[in-house]
């Protein structure tokens, strides 16, 4: 149903026609609501109901790692479970990493940089708790997974990524993966620079991730973010951040109250690889600004 459905949409783009385009004469998002729903009854099940050409071992261990994902509370959700049910992680590793894939690790992408472990990354989406209509913005593109699991519970992602080189591959692998018939990855937006400055052309966001650790909130960041909108950032020392979920309200008068919470409370410290700066070194609270 997905394949036939991606073919029409397909043949119509071909044509220079989006199928909205045909309903309202503009042109909008791909809609993830349009997107098939595993069957979840079993892991063959879940298997047969990905469709035929797939890898049929990759997705057994997909399966198998969000019963765990689940059974640590690391999501909560099924718009959540189905999000990473519909991601092909292996298709965002490197090649000597495949048999890794779904390991509860965390796996290097190249440029210095690494792409967190599967259950970091659903715990992160799920204190997002995204909505399809969400502006979701991503400082850290890296490998994309992070980026491609928002692009099944939202039409709107922005990515941003400071290692150009790494921006360029992200960007081709994303080309294949529309190609290949992964129209919700037409949702996601890249850009190359320093996610510092968020993307200010696009916002405000309902919703923002930073992948990447720093030792303060960046102020622009917390300024593109909408009233009632949540940012999840790891902030702390190099090596021990705390995973903080915070949450910009306006009150009655109009207000604005900034509230920050441990997602682990307390439980667990995080390490993500360092928030760095156009021209070298590290964004740090101290004398930068
Ligand atoms: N979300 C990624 C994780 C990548 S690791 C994934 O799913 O694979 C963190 C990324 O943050 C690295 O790619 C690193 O280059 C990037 N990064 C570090 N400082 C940055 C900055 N100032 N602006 C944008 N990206 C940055």
């Amino acid at each position: 149903m997905k394949k036939f459905l991606h073919l029409c949409v397909a043949l119509l783009l071909l044509a220079g026609i989006t199928p909205t385009a045909l309903c309202f004469g503009e042109v909008t998002p791909f809609d993830v609501a349009t997107l098939p729903t595993p069957d979840t009854k079993s892991k063959n099940s879940f298997i047969e109901s990905m469709g035929p050409g797939k890898d049929r071992a990759m997705l057994a261990l997909r399966y198998d790692r969000l019963q765990a994902v689940k059974h640590n509370k690391d999501l909560t959700e099924d718009k959540e479970a189905k999000a990473f049910l519909l991601t092909a992680r292996e298709s965002f590793v490197l090649p000597r990493n495949l048999p890794r894939a779904y390991d509860h690790a965390f796996l290097d992408i190249g440029y210095g940089v690494t792409i967190s472990g599967p259950h970091l990354v659903m715990r992160m989406t799920s204190a997002l708790d995204v909505q399809p209509e969400d502006k979701v913005l991503e400082v850290g593109t890296g490998s994309g997974y992070q980026s491609a699991i928002l692009a099944h519970l939202s039409n709107h992602v922005y990515s941003v990524e400071i290692i150009e080189p790494l921006h360029e591959r992200t960007k081709g692998l994303y080309k294949k993966l529309v190609e290949a018939g992964d129209l919700e990855y037409q949702n996601v937006h890249l850009k190359s620079g320093d996610g510092y400055y968020g993307w200010e052309e696009n916002g405000p966001f309902n919703k923002i991730i930073v992948t990447c650790a720093i030792d303060h909130i960046p102020p622009s960041l917390l300024k593109q973010l909408a009233p009632n909108g949540v940012m999840v950032i790891p902030v702390g020392p190099p090596g021990k951040q705390t995973l903080l979920k915070v949450q910009k309200e306006v009150d009655a008068e109009g207000k604005v109250v900034i509230s920050r919470k441990d997602v682990y409370n307390g439980r667990r410290s995080v390490s993500f690889v360092p928030f760095t700066k156009e021209k070298g070194g590290t964004w740090s609270g101290k004398g930068n600004h």
